[in-house]
């Protein structure tokens, strides 16, 4: 008998999947494999709602396996480990992120940067190692290999925390591996949604002077009295964009929808930086001459290592770097997907999942 979702593993879990490219989500019925040896399994108590989900459920990328659970900013409690689990134990707070696998093996993996891993796996959507597919925490358990369990500091809340694991890294790894991280650099932030304002709050952790680039001047008063930030252009209002040429050494571009690049190196002095962590539908646009003049540089990044994963949700509980979120139950989520698309969230959805399944 051909096995379904909810007969390939022994555990049996609940979640809310996409079955196609609509992207609704509605409640599904699954299972999870059983603790293995270096395994742990944990209760989920909260999942962010990436904006990678979006283009997951309707797919967007053009990579989605339907029926898709999405969901890889998940915190719980860890309810099993395997015999030869040493990270955590039963009773302990912990996270998984954007991945959940990886060969362990090659360059990438043997310097912490499983993320740039050929074969990693994602938490969601994606086959796993036993040939099943992945599937996120908007799911009622949770159960992942330790390497990629996150241990989860005491004074972090969880609910608002949960975005770090995915929007939290996506913005700490490259200002810290581009040199974004020193005191008295100024560093631009392009969009000011769930990526952007945790960028904010990471930029203004380091001790740089924050300029917010946004569409919409609607943001402009929240992101200097609440978020700090100490410049904000609109990018529509070539006045105050020219006024600010030749400012930023460095630009963290977390826009996912389509948009010019070159209003943003001209943002640049010489031998600035652009760095695109949003990810647009279509190829992005670049005229060579605003590359050449003033030796700047385009470049990617991909959130984060297991072992840079875990010294960011250190160092944001250090420094009380909290997402600003909007908890949410798991019913409203396909209100909220619609919300997101339209940048209507302050600035981050949470899900509350213990509450929303223990209610059904
Ligand atoms: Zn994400
Ligand atoms: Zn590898």
């Amino acid at each position: 008998m051909a096995k379904t979702p909810e007969t390939e593993h022994p555990v049996k879990a609940f979640g809310w999947a996409a079955r196609d490219n609509s992207g609704t989500l509605s409640p599904f019925n699954f299972s999870r494999r059983d603790t293995g040896e270096r395994d742990v399994q944990f209760k989920v108590l909260y999942c962010g709602v990436c904006h990678s989900g979006l283009h997951m459920v309707k797919n967007e990328w053009g990579v989605t396996h339907y029926p898709v659970v999405p969901g890889h900013e998940i915190v719980g409690v860890v309810t099993e480990v395997g015999s030869k689990v040493e990270k955590v134990k039963a009773g302990d707070k912990v996270g998984v992120g954007v991945i959940v696998g990886s060969c362990r093996q090659c360059d990438q993996c043997s310097n912490d940067l499983e993320n740039y891993c050929s074969k990693q796996i994602l938490t969601y959507g994606a086959p796993y190692i036993d040939g099943t597919i992945t599937r996120g925490g908007y799911s009622n358990i949770m159960v992942a290999d330790e390497h990629f369990i996150i241990r989860w500091p005491e004074n972090l809340p969880l609910d608002a925390g949960a975005p770090l694991l995915c929007a939290g890294i996506t913005t700490y790894s490259p200002l810290r591996y581009y040199g974004l991280d020193k005191p008295g650099l100024s560093v631009g932030v392009n969009g000011l949604g769930g990526l952007g304002h945790v960028a904010v709050k990471f930029a203004k952790a380091f001790g740089t002077k924050v300029t917010v680039i946004s569409t919409s001047l609607g943001k402009k008063k929240e992101a200097i009295e609440h978020l700090g930030v100490d410049e904000f252009l609109v990018s529509s209002d070539p006045q105050q964009m020219q006024a600010a040429v030749g400012t930023l050494d460095g630009i963290i571009d977390t826009v996912s929808a389509e948009h010019p690049l070159v209003p943003l190196m001209s943002l640049l002095k010489p031998h600035g930086k652009l760095i695109v962590v949003g990810a647009p539908e279509k190829p992005l646009q670049l005229h060579a001459f605003s590359l050449i003049q003033g030796r700047k540089t385009v470049a990617g990044s991909a959130i984060g290592g297991m072992k840079e994963t875990q010294e960011m949700i250190d160092f944001a509980a250090k420094k009380n770097i909290i997402p600003d979120v909007e908890v949410i139950p798991i019913d409203y989520i396909n209100t909220a997907m619609d919300r997101l698309l339209k940048s209507d969230v302050k600035y981050r959805f949470v899900i509350d999942v213990n509450k929303s399944f223990n209610a059904h």
